[in-house]
């Protein structure tokens, strides 16, 4: 039974992702952070219109088999776009291309932890559920504290010395890596949130922007090429949903119930414009970049999605009306592995520029 086992890069998903593997005692082989190798080596071996998530999670898996990685941990799914497929898909490259390995597809627990638990051990061996449960509790404090602190730094970047919010940033998170405690966590997490708030003594910056899109390519950094810190740095604070406890309660662990309600409130939200779920998180992008205009708290809305991106291509039809409805600009970014950054920035610079202040007294500090 091999206990070498690894996963593909969403952004700091490795620091939860860590947490649990870690306490099944299990030998983590961690891909290399994504680079332009990782996305050439994807790229190479994907479907000429494969979006860009599989491409980049193919060259982690392939430099992390090269690493000597024996089990890859995959998320599964279904509905209408392709990531129900990604698992299938990459598991049938990855074996014509001659490499060994096993593959452990993850689905939410719709059936109840048990049978959850059960799949989980028929590849990675037994241990104790108590183990398990504290990995998994772990995790998500780890998941949450990431939010807590990087909705901090969303709102510090625009009016301080970007230099010293990312030094911060990062001791953060090797800090959190670090920990094993539960009752560290939130320690952590709340004393790293105060050094940020002092840092803006109050203030916040009158340009904001709601980011919305394709999960994986919001959270991200080499998917989106680092969007949320260049509008950080163009003075601009950014306000998003999609966060990384968003998608693990999403993925791995929201029961049916609570996700057909989740589902209901998203649709009532974008119902004037949408009337469907479309997969991924499309809805979540009409749903979300309506409230964001509605409120008066955003200038404008981003959407970033990988190009050919089926839910989001339907949710980019619509905005158009949103944006009209609500005299917001909406600017939406498709990216795959031709996207230069250069171009990116200047798209940016501009859209920025045109952007009307909001006012500040709405937001709080
Ligand atoms: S949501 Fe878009 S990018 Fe993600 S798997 Fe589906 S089609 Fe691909």
């Amino acid at each position: 039974m091999s206990q070498k086992v690894t996963y593909p890069h969403m952004g700091t998903l490795n620091i939860v992702l860590n947490s649990v593997l870690h306490e099944l005692g299990l030998e983590v082989i961690e891909p290399p952070p994504t680079s332009k190798r990782t996305l050439a080596l994807g790229a190479a071996n994907s479907p000429e219109f494969a979006c860009l998530p599989f491409k980049i999670t193919l060259g982690n898996f392939l430099e992390a088999l090269e690493l000597g990685a024996e089990t890859i941990i995959m998320a599964g799914g279904c509905g209408p776009c392709r990531f129900g497929y990604y698992a299938q898909v990459q598991r049938e490259i990855l074996t014509d291309l001659g490499c060994n390995f096993q593959m452990l597809v993850l689905e939410a627990p719709q059936n109840g932890w048990l049978q959850f638990l059960h799949r989980i051990r028929e590849l990675l061996g037994s241990f104790p559920v108590r183990r398990f449960r504290r990995g998994w509790l772990l995790g998500l404090a780890k998941a949450k504290a990431i939010d807590l602190v990087e909705m901090e730094m969303e709102k510090t970047r625009p009016i301080a010395n970007p230099t010293i919010v990312d030094q911060i940033y990062q001791a953060f998170l090797t800090q959190l890596a670090a920990i094993d405690l539960l009752a560290e966590v939130e320690t952590l997490a709340s004393e790293y949130s105060r050094h940020l708030r002092e840092l803006r003594q109050g203030r916040r910056s009158p340009l904001r922007i709601g980011v919305v899109g394709e999960i994986y390519t919001v959270l991200e950094p080499s998917a989106n090429l680092d969007l949320l810190k260049k509008l950080g740095n163009l003075g601009v604070e950014v306000i998003r949903d999609l966060r990384l406890s968003h998608w693990i309660a999403e993925h791995l662990t929201l029961n049916a119930k609570k996700k057909a309600a989740l589902r209901s409130e998203l649709e009532r939200w974008a119902k004037p414009y949408l009337q469907y779920f479309v997969g991924g998180h499309g809805l979540e992008s009409v749903a979300h970049a309506l409230r964001y205009c509605q409120s008066g708290l955003v200038s404008g809305v981003i959407q970033i999605a990988p190009l050919t991106c089926m839910p989001e291509i339907v949710a980019h039809s619509v905005l158009p009306n949103v944006s009209r409805d609500f005299g917001k600009p909406i600017l939406t970014i498709y990216v795959d592995e031709q996207t230069a950054e250069a171009g990116l920035q200047t798209r940016l610079e501009a859209f920025v520029d045109l952007l009307p202040p909001v006012d500040i007294s709405l937001a709080g500090s």
